[in-house]
């Protein structure tokens, strides 16, 4: 007899986890880092994004434990770089622990700081093929602004917790309008068509594109 597709044979079929993805979330629950990662599905979509754009080189705002990480630098080609933005020291070590047991340490560059000084250095390696926003929202206007001119015509912005700058989610007050100024400005920027998706807490997917539809 044939059932119906459930959410966890969905997840199985298209976005398993190995040990190594298994052992990183476990390593970063053991050091007490918040539990507040991609789920693995959200990690698929960035690699699904990642290959839709041929993506090389990709930059993300909070590395965390390094699960995010481990999903993007995964679906890169061997000459590809991801560079990843950390303000925390105590995250920044677990997510280049988790790169190396992962074998892609070498596709990494953790920029340690505050993303809204180290940024600035990331003129340098654009332009961008994608783009994924996963720090502190309340930053998220003065980010956008720079990650505009970053990406390359084509790239890809992805933003998570789009869903949290709604008011009413339960969320921080800075943090919600950080979010809503962002979604805002994007929504009436005419160089990028964009969608959120009700995706796990709200998934942000943003095209470069020469003229918004
Ligand atoms: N992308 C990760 C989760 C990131 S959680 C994953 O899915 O695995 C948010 C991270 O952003 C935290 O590690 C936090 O320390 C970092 N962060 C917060 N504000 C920041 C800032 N101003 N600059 C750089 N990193 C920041
Ligand atoms: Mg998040």
């Amino acid at each position: 007899m044939l059932n119906k597709p459930t959410s966890a044979m969905l997840q199985g079929l298209f976005a398993p986890e190995d040990d190594v993805l298994r052992q990183i979330q476990a390593d970063a629950g053991s050091q007490g880092l918040p539990s507040i990662s991609l789920s693995a599905e959200e990690g698929r979509l960035l690699q699904v994004l990642l290959k839709a754009t041929n993506a090389q080189k990709v930059l993300e705002f909070g590395a965390l434990g390094g699960y995010s990480g481990t999903w993007i630098a995964r679906a890169l080609p061997a000459d590809g770089q991801l560079f990843t933005l950390e303000v925390s020291k105590k995250h920044a070590q677990a997510a280049r622990a988790a790169y190396a047991r992962a074998g892609v340490a070498e596709r990494v560059t953790l920029v340690e700081g505050d993303a809204r000084q180290t940024l600035k250095q990331m003129v340098h390696e654009s332009p961008f093929d994608l783009v994924f926003m996963d720090a502190d929202p309340e930053n998220y206007p003065q980010y956008f602004r720079a990650v505009r001119s970053l990406l390359r015509l084509g790239g890809v912005l992805t933003v998570h917790n789009a869903l949290e700058g709604v008011p009413g989610m339960g969320f921080d007050v800075r943090r919600s309008r950080g979010m809503m100024t962002f979604l805002n400005e994007l929504a009436r920027d005419t160089t990028f068509t964009s969608i959120v998706l009700p995706y796990g807490s709200g998934t942000l997917i943003a095209v470069k594109t020469e003229e918004g539809l």
